[in-house]
Parts: C-alpha cells; structure tokens; sequence
C-alpha cells in the first residue's frame, strides 16, 4: 500500500478512477490503526495522525498482495466537539461533497468503538448514509477489549442500532488481527463490483 495523496478538495483527488473505499467515523475509533492492519503496512496511515492530515482526504493505493487496484479513502473524522463552528462545518462539506460526488465508491465503512453504545454523531451519520443510500458496513473497532459474551451482546445490539441497512456488522480489532480477513473481503468484494452503489 502506498500513500497516494492528501487532499482539500476535489481537484486533488485521483483521476485513475480505480474503486475506493471510504472510512468514516469519530476520531479516536482506531481508523489509522485499522488502515494500517488492513493494508499489513504498520505506521502508514499515522495512529493518532498529525492534526493536519485529519481535516483532509487522505488517499492510499492498494494494488498487489490479492488486492484489486483500490484506494482506501482516510475521511475526517467527526465528533470535535470543541472545534470552532466553522472549522466543523469545513470538514463537514468536504465529507459529504466527497460521499456523494465521488463515482469511483464502491463501499463506505462505518467506524465504531465495540464497547460503546453509538453516539448521536454515529447515529446522525447512520440516518444520513441511509437517505443518500450509500452501501456501507458497520466495523465495531477495539473488539479485543471485549470477552466474548460481551462482544456477542454488543454486536447484536449494534444490528438493531446502526446495522438495520447495513451489509454487515463486523467485529475487528487491529491489535489482534479479529475479523480483518473478513473485512478485507467485504472490500475486496465491493471493489470488483463497482456499481454496487446503485
Ligand atoms: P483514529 O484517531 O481513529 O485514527 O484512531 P487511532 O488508530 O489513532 O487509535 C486511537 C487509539 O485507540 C490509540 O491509542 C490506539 O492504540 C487505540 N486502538 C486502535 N485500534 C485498537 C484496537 O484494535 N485495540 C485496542 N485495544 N486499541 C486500539
């Protein structure tokens, strides 16, 4: 996986028009950590990232390894509730403007932490991808920290929450490598079928 480009609007984004895949959720939820576990590349996408690199789109190519040629998409992540009100109204034109101009999406994967219930920005978020009717599936992050009935509870509570529309819940958990195989092949599935979004 390289990294491809950050971006502040739409004239940075790539032109090759291979399929992306979008990661969305708040900050914190272990985004650059999944990144890095899904791609096998450790430190790629930054944990923790710089504060620049957060406010934009961030771009990496996957190609090789039984990957298609795909991006995966590092969107801005929601939920700084002490951001300055138009600083947040920023990222959040840049975000939207991106999920719903983009052709080359195939698959929006929603970020959520297993052990909480989902906040009113995650539900906010739900209630906005379903109306746009954008294909996403939920992945309940940090799923190590959880034993297993606690997990299995969390899981079913999050079909009922965030999940009545999507694809799949899946829990996964970047330190342990849980349920990383079966994302990537929800991804890779996505991004062989291009069209999925209609
Ligand atoms: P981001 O802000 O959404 O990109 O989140 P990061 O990937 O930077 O992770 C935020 C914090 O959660 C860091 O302290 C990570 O070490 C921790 N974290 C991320 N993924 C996992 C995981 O799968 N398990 C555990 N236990 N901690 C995680």
């Amino acid at each position: 996986m390289n990294f491809f480009g950050s971006a502040a609007s739409s004239d940075g984004y790539p032109r090759d028009g291979a399929p992306e895949v979008a990661f969305l959720g708040r900050s914190n939820v272990g985004k650059s950590s999944l990144l890095n576990a899904l791609a096998g590349v450790p430190g790629l996408a930054r944990v923790s990232a710089t504060p620049g690199r957060t406010r934009l789109v961030n771009f990496f190519r996957l190609a090789g390894g039984g990957w298609p040629d795909l991006y995966l998409v590092d969107l801005p992540g929601y939920g700084f509730a002490r951001a300055p009100k138009a600083e947040r109204e920023g990222w959040e034109r840049l975000v939207t403007s991106y999920l719903l101009r983009r052709d080359p999406l195939a698959l929006c994967v929603f970020l959520v932490d297993a052990r909480h219930d989902p906040t009113e920005g995650d539900l906010t978020l739900r209630t906005w991808l379903d109306h746009h009717r954008l294909p996403y599936v939920v992945a309940a992050t940090k799923a190590d920290k959880l034993g297993r009935a606690e997990a299995a509870r969390r899981r079913s509570g999050l079909e009922k929450s965030l999940g009545r529309n999507a694809r799949a819940v899946l829990p996964v958990s970047a330190r342990t490598g849980s349920g990383i195989d079966e994302l990537q092949k929800t991804i890779r599935a996505a991004a062989s079928a291009p069209d999925a979004r209609n």
